[in-house]
């Protein structure tokens, strides 16, 4: 057990079991003990790669697609360019690369960082030693205004409720203490009425058995973004891997080493992610005020936005060996049986910038 697991037994000892929210954002962003607080997860020593540690391509795509929204909305300037979890700070450091060639642009962004980990924090630091970002904790603090904001594999890492479908009605999982008094175990709360109000109405239905995910933490952000960007213009990117459609199960997981983990095993020292329910994100922002395009297949869209032709322009200066690496990796971002079907992209826009780059 983990230090942060052993904190959890004491707590669920003494005050009850917890929700899966709960215990995810525990494990994820405990000030001294959460994964993301304490570690880099990224690359081939970490846990996970994401699609901007695999490739530049990714990053200088999504600058080139806000250059495009910005032009879209008028050029505004001064444009809060916003990151949500920029990781170790590659995506922005590659988009801003590419977006220096459109006159005035970075001249007119103020960035903006929404990161829980101090360590990142340096790393992002770092990457854009160039810049001037300011970091914030929640999207709350950004200062209002016209805004640009990307988000890659941020959304999956906010904490999901689980209900469960019984005889009796839904019930929520709950973490509780095992057997031994001394592990975590899932567990189940009585069947409640508002449990039954929170599953969506599309699964209201589903099979006894049925678990189904449910995250506010995700539907407040894309209520803020869709308000944001309607009331002062402005588009947001989210990148995540999910589904289109509501769908029941569970699809909460831990990833450590880049293997898949027990849930409740390591609290603090795997990662852990749930698919993103990218109809309940659109339905949010819509409702917000926004116009929503997507989500899209990753692969579609950045084929859409020229990933083909940055690959044959990087190709035309690079060895054969560093060939092969960029196009293996403009496979692994673009192909069905890698990243490129379960990744989806979805922009959040205001009404009048009509459809952003990359969306047909
Ligand atoms: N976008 C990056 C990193 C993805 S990992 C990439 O594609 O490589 C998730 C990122 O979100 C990390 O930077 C992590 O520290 C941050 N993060 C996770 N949960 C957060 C939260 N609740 N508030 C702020 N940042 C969070």
């Amino acid at each position: 057990m983990t230090p942060l697991g052993r904190r959890l037994v004491h707590r669920i000892a003494r005050h009850g079991p917890i929700t899966l929210a709960d215990y995810m954002a525990e494990a994820l962003t405990h000030p001294e003990l959460g994964y993301y607080t304490t570690g880099d997860p990224f690359g081939a020593a970490g846990d996970f790669t994401t699609a901007p540690e695999i490739s530049q391509m990714f990053g200088e795509l999504l600058g080139l697609w806000c250059v495009d929204c910005w032009q879209r909305l008028g050029a505004p300037d001064p444009v809060l360019l916003v990151e949500l979890g920029p990781g170790r700070g590659t995506l922005l450091a590659d988009a801003l690369r590419a977006a220096k060639l459109a006159t005035g642009f970075l001249e007119a962004i103020q960035i903006h960082l929404v990161e829980a980990s101090p360590l990142l924090r340096k790393q992002q630091r770092q990457a854009l030693a160039d810049h001037r970002p300011d970091w914030h904790d929640n999207l709350g603090e950004v200062p209002e205004g016209p805004l640009l904001v990307l988000a890659n594999e941020f959304f999956d890492a906010l904490p999901v409720h689980q209900y469960q479908r019984g005889p009796q009605g839904w019930c929520e999982r709950l973490v509780v203490l095992g057997p031994d008094g001394e592990s975590l175990a899932f567990g189940l709360a009585p069947p409640s009425p508002l449990a039954a109000r929170l599953v969506p109405a599309a699964l209201a239905e589903a099979p006894v058995g049925s678990l189904v995910e449910v995250s506010p933490a995700c539907l407040s952000l894309a209520t803020e973004l869709g308000r944001r960007v309607a009331r002062h213009g402005g588009a947001a990117l989210v990148v995540d891997y999910g589904r289109a459609r509501p769908e029941a199960g569970a699809t909460l997981q831990a990833v450590r080493k880049h293997q898949p983990h027990g849930v409740l095993d390591s609290p603090g020292a795997a990662d852990l992610t749930a698919h993103v329910d990218f109809a309940a994100l659109a339905a949010a922002a819509q409702e917000a005020g926004a116009a929503v395009h997507g989500p899209l297949a990753q692969g579609r869209f950045l084929e859409t936005l020229g990933i083909e032709a940055r690959a044959q322009a990087l190709i035309a200066g690079a060895s054969q060996e560093q060939a092969q690496d960029i196009r293996a990796a403009r496979n692994r971002l673009t192909d069905g049986q890698a990243m490129g079907e379960l990744f989806k992209a979805m922009a959040i826009a205001a009404p009048a910038l009509g459809t952003p780059a990359g969306f047909p």
